[in-house]
C-alpha cells in the first residue's frame, strides 16, 4: 500500500510588515496570544524504520530529490526564522535525520545563525554512534532519541527492523559526546510493550536519561489509531504504578512553560530517587494553550500545527526569487491562522493527510 498526500489548501499571504512600528522585528503571534518560539524543521520524509504507529511496513511514497530543501534552503528559510521572525530553538527532525549526511554542516550553518538558536535533535539514534561527537562539535545543543522498548524481538516487532544495537549504541555516543541530558522518547502500545513501562524507567535511572512517554497520536499513514486502543496517561500512570509512586512535582508544574511533557517524581520503597519521569499527553491532555511551535517539511512548507489542515508553501516563492521579507510575511500569516487546539476531541476532527514521518515529530 502507498499514501499519496492530496493536494491541501495553501494559506494565502497577508501584506503584515515584518518590522513592527516600535522598530522591533516582527514575532510570529497567533489570534489566540500565543507567539512560536520553537521551530521544528524536518529535514527528510525518509526514515529507516518502520514502526506500526507511523507507517506501513512497505514505507511511503517519499518525496523527490527535487521536492526536498537543499542545506542553503533550509538555511535560508531558518534564517528568516530566527533573524527576522523572533524562532529562538530550531529542532531538526524528520523522517530520520541521520539519513542526511549533510547533517552536520546544517548543524553548523544554524548555529552561525545570528542570534544563535539552540539546536536539538529528534532521532532514533541508529548512525548516532558514529556522528555524535561531530554533531556536537557542528553545535549540536539538546538530542531526543527515540526507543519504545529495551527487547531486541519486540524492537523488531514494533520498527520493523531489528537495529535495537544500534540505537543503545546512539544513546551512549550522545552522553559520550556530552549532549546531556538525553531525552528519550517511548511510544507505548497496547499488547506490544505497554509491559516494559516500569523495564523502561529503570534502564533510563540507570543511564541517567530523560525518560519521557508520548500518548499514541492519530498521525499514522495508515490511519489506523483508535483512541480505545491507545496507551493513554493514566494507563502509564497505573503501569508505573505498580512498581513506584509517582508525585506531582508543583515547582516544576510552574515552571513547565510550553514543555509538552508533565514531569513526576519518582519514590522507591518510600525514597525519593531525584529523579523524574515525563509524560506527554497530547490526546488526553492537550497542552496546545502553551504551544510556541511551527514546523516546516522538509519540501519547504509551514505547518502550524501537528494536526492542520492547511499549508504555507515557502519552497516556491523562495525558488521563485521571494526576498527574506515575503518570505517572511507568508510565514507570518501562518502562525496567525493557528487554531487554538487540536481539536482531536471534537467529533468533526479529521486527521491531516500528511503522517507525522512527512512532517516531522
Ligand atoms: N526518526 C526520528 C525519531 O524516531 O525520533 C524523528 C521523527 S519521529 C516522527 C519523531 C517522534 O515521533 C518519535 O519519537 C516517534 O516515536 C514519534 N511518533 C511517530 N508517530 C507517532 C504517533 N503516531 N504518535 C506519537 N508519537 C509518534
Amino acid at each position: 500500500m502507498t499514501t499519496t498526500l492530496l493536494p491541501m489548501p495553501r494559506v494565502r499571504a497577508r501584506p503584515i510588515p515584518i518590522i513592527a512600528s516600535n522598530g522591533q522585528p516582527q514575532v510570529l503571534a497567533d489570534a489566540h496570544g500565543r507567539i512560536a518560539t520553537d521551530l521544528r524543521v524536518s529535514v527528510t520524509d525518509r526514515c529507516n524504520l518502520r514502526c506500526t504507529y507511523c507507517m506501513p511496513p512497505e514505507g511511503l511514497d517519499w518525496l523527490p530529490q527535487s521536492a526536498l530543501l537543499s542545506q542553503e534552503e533550509i538555511l535560508r528559510l531558518v534564517g528568516v526564522g530566527v533573524g527576522l521572525l523572533g524562532i529562538k530553538t530550531v529542532r531538526l527532525t524528520g523522517g530520520e535525520p541521520l539519513l542526511r549526511r549533510d547533517l552536520e554542516g546544517l548543524v553548523a550553518g544554524i548555529a552561525r545563525l545570528s542570534p544563535r538558536p539552540t539546536i536539538a535533535l529528534t532521532t532514533n539514534g541508529i548512525g548516532l554512534a558514529a556522528r555524535a561527537s561531530d554533531l556536537a562539535a557542528a553545535g549540536l545543543d539538546r538530542i531526543n532519541i527515540s526507543l519504545d522498548t529495551l527487547d531486541p524481538a519486540t524492537f523488531k516487532r514494533l520498527a520493523r527492523r531489528a537495529r535495537l544495537t544500534e540505537v543503545l549504541a546512539g544513546v551512549a555516543a550522545a552522553k559520550q559526546a556530552g549532549l546531556e541530558p538525553v531525552k528519550i522518547n517511548a511510544v507505548l502500545m497496547r499488547g506490544i510493550n505497554d509491559h516494559e513501562a516500569y523495564g523502561l524507567l529503570r534502564w533510563a535511572m540507570r543511564e541517567h536519561v530523560q525518560l519521557r512517554f508520548i500518548e499514541q497520536m492519530p498521525l499514522d499513514a495508515q490511519h489506523a489509531w483508535q483512541r480505545s486502543e491507545m496507551i493513554t496517561a493514566e494507563d502509564i500512570r497505573r503501569l508505573l504504578g505498580e512498581h513506584v509512586v509517582l508525585t506531582e512535582d508543583p515547582a516544576e508544574a510552574a515552571t513547565r512553560g510550553s514543555a509538552p511533557a508533565e514531569l513526576f517524581r519518582v519514590y522507591l520503597d518510600g525514597t525519593d530517587t531525584g529523579y523524574s519521569v515525563g509524560i506527554i499527553a497530547a490526546v488526553t491532555k492537550p497542552f496546545c494553550g502553551a504551544c510556541d511551535r511551527v514546523r516546516l517539511t522538509a519540501d519547504g512548507q509551514l505547518r502550524n500545527c501537528l494536526f492542520a489542515m492547511s499549508e504555507s508553501d515557502l519552497r516556491t516563492p523562495m525558488r521563485a526569487g521571494a526576498s527574506d521579507s515575503e518570505l517572511a510575511d507568508i510565514w507570518v500569516a501562518n502562525v496567525a491562522g493557528k487554531w487554538p487546539g487540536h481539536g482531536i476531541d471534537d467529533p468533526s476532527f479529521l486527521q491531516p493527510d500528511r503522517p507525522m514521518s512527512a512532517i516531522g515529530g
